[in-house]
C-alpha cells in the first residue's frame, strides 16, 4: 500500500534529517539532551563555579522545570546572561491529549519547530516486560496473572468499571512509550506510523522531553514511582542510533529510570544491534519480527531485503545478555496472514536455543491498514504452538485501541485519517479529550 522504496536509504535518511540544533556556534540553546560533562562545559565557560552543573541537572532531570526563571538555585544573574545568549530548557510542550477507558493518555508533543510526535502513558503497563527475566518482567507477571493467557487478548473480557479503575487510582506501576523519530521511514505493512514516511529525527534532548512531560502531566517521579519506558513509539530508534543512545543515557543519569526498565525496540537494523550490545548502559532489547520466513517477512517489512531474517537471528544469538535478561521478539498476528499454526512452528524453530520470549500483539486496526485482526482462538492456538515448543510466549493487552494508542497505531491518527492517500474504512479521527 505505501510503494515508495524505503530499504536502500534508511540509514542516511535517519541521519541527514536530524535537527540537533543544541550547538550553535559556541552556545548550547537546550539545556535538556546535554549531559553531565557538556553542563559542566557550559558552566565552566560561564565562570560559574561547578556545582552549578549539579543544579542545572537536577533542575531539568528530576524536578523538570519548563523555564529557566523556575530554577531558583542559580543565581539571578546568571538565569539573564543564559537567556540572553540564547539558552533555554528546551522542554516540550503537550499540545494535546486523548484518554482511553482503559486509563491510557494519548500525548501529542510538540518540539520548538512545530513537529510534533506522539507519546502514551498506559497505567498498569502492558505487560509486554512479561517473562523477560528483568524486575520490571516479574511485576507483569505478578500483577496482570491473566496477561498469558487468553483473556488477556479480548479487550472486552476486562469490565469497563475494572479498566477505569486506572483512571481513578494512582498506578504501582507505568509504562511511557516514547518516539525516537517525527514518522518512520521503515515502511512496516501494517503500521499507521510508516504511512507518513520520516520527518526528521528526534534530538537526545527531545526524546528525554516527552518522557519528563508525562511525567510532570501525570504527577509521578522516579524511582519512588515505578515507571517502565518502552522505546516503541513513531519511529526507528536505531536509525537515530547516537541521539537514542544519548537520551537513554540521559534517562538513567539525570531522570533517574534504571536501565532494566527500558526497552528498545527494532526492526532489525542489523549493525546498530551489534553496537547496542557493545553499550555500557543501555535498555533491553526487543526484535519486530513478525514473520517465520524471508518471503513472507520481506512481504511485511521491505527492510528484510537489506538485513534479511539469517542476518537478524545472527544477530540476536551473538547479542551479549547480561545475567537474568532475554531477547524479546515482536510478533504482529496478522489475521489469515502469519497467524497459522505452521508460522508459528517456524517461529519457534527460529529461535530454537536463544534466550528469548515472544510477545504476540493481535493487530491493531488503524485507517489505511489493509490486514485483519486475527480472532482470540487464532492467537491462543499460535501462543500454544510456541509454548509447546519450550518458547515463552506472552499476548499483548492492547491499550487505548479506542484513541489509537496501541502498537503500530501513533501517529497523529486526524493527519493519517484527512490524508488524500488514506483509505478510510469507516473509522473516524479518535475524539479528544
Ligand atoms: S512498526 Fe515501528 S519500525 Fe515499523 S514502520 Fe511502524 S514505527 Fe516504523
Amino acid at each position: 500500500m505505501h510503494d515508495k522504496s524505503v530499504v536502500s536509504s534508511l540509514e542516511s535518511m535517519g541521519c541527514e534529517a536530524s535537527a540537533n540544533t543544541w550547538l550553535m556556534g559556541k552556545g548550547f540553546t537546550s539545556l535538556l539532551g546535554l549531559d553531565r560533562a557538556e553542563i559542566t562545559a557550559l558552566v565552566h565557560e560561564a565562570g560559574e563555579p561547578g556545582y552549578r552543573a549539579k543544579q542545572i541537572m537536577d533542575a531539568v532531570y528530576r524536578q523538570r522545570v519548563e523555564t529557566l526563571a523556575e530554577i531558583s538555585t542559580l543565581p539571578q544573574e546568571f538565569r539573564e546572561r543564559l537567556a540572553q545568549s540564547g539558552v533555554t530548557v528546551g522542554a516540550a510542550r503537550i499540545e494535546n491529549t486523548f484518554v482511553s477507558v482503559d486509563g491510557t493518555v494519548r500525548y501529542l508533543i510538540a518540539f520548538a519547530d512545530g513537529q510534533t510526535v506522539e507519546t502514551v502513558w498506559m497505567p498498569e503497563g502492558d505487560g509486554g516486560e512479561a517473562g523477560d527475566g528483568s524486575e520490571a518482567g516479574e511485576e507483569a507477571e505478578n500483577s496482570s496473572p491473566g496477561i498469558s493467557g487468553a483473556e488477556a487478548h479480548s479487550e472486552t473480557s476486562e469490565p469497563i468499571a475494572g479498566l477505569k479503575r486506572y483512571a481513578t487510582q494512582k498506578p504501582s506501576r507505568s509504562t511511557i512509550c516514547i518516539s525516537s523519530q517525527v514518522g518512520c521511514a521503515v515502511d512496516c505493512q501494517f503500521c499507521l506510523t510508516a504511512l507518513l514516511g520520516v520527518k526528521r529525527n528526534l534530538t537526545a534532548g527531545e526524546i528525554v522531553a516527552q518522557v519528563c512531560a508525562v511525567l510532570k502531566d501525570q504527577k509521578v517521579s522516579p524511582p519512588e514511582d515505578r515507571i517502565n519506558l518502552v522505546f516503541m513509539g513513531m519511529g526507528e530508534p536505531f536509525l537515530n542510533y547516537e541521539n537514542f543512545i544519548k537520551a537513554a543515557r540521559l534517562l538513567v543519569e539525570g531522570v533517574g529510570i534504571a536501565e532494566r526498565r527500558m526497552t528498545v525496540s527494532t526492526a532489525g537494523i542489523v549493525p546498530r544491534i551489534r553496537d547496542f550490545g557493545e553499550e555500557k548502559i543501555r535498555p533491553k532489547l526487543a526484535i519486530s519480527l513478525n514473520a517465520p520466513n524471508h518471503a513472507l517477512r520481506t512481504r511485511l517489512m521491505p527492510l528484510n531485503k537489506k538485513w534479511n531474517l539469517e542476518m537478524l537471528i545472527g544477530a540476536a544469538r551473538d547479542f551479549p545478555l547480561r545475567t537474568r535478561e532475554w531477547i524479546t521478539f515482536e510478533y504482529v498476528l496478522l489475521g489469515g496472514v502469519n497467524d497459522e499454526p505452521n508460522h508459528a512452528k517456524e517461529v519457534a524453530e527460529l529461535l530454537r536455543g536463544l534466550r528469548c520470549k515472544v510477545n504476540l500483539i493481535a493487530l491493531n486496526p488503524g485507517p489505511g491498514i489493509d490486514f485483519t485482526t486475527p480472532s482470540p482462538e487464532r492467537v491462543v492456538a499460535f501462543q500454544k504452538v510456541l509454548r509447546d515448543a519450550g518458547i515463552p510466549a506472552f499476548v499483548r493487552r492492547p491499550r487505548g485501541r479506542d484513541i489509537y494508542a496501541a502498537c503500530g497505531q501513533l501517529k497523529r491518527t486526524v493527519e493519517v485519517a484527512t490524508s488524500p492517500d488514506a483509505h478510510l474504512p469507516g473509522i473516524s479521527p479518535a475524539p479528544e479529550a
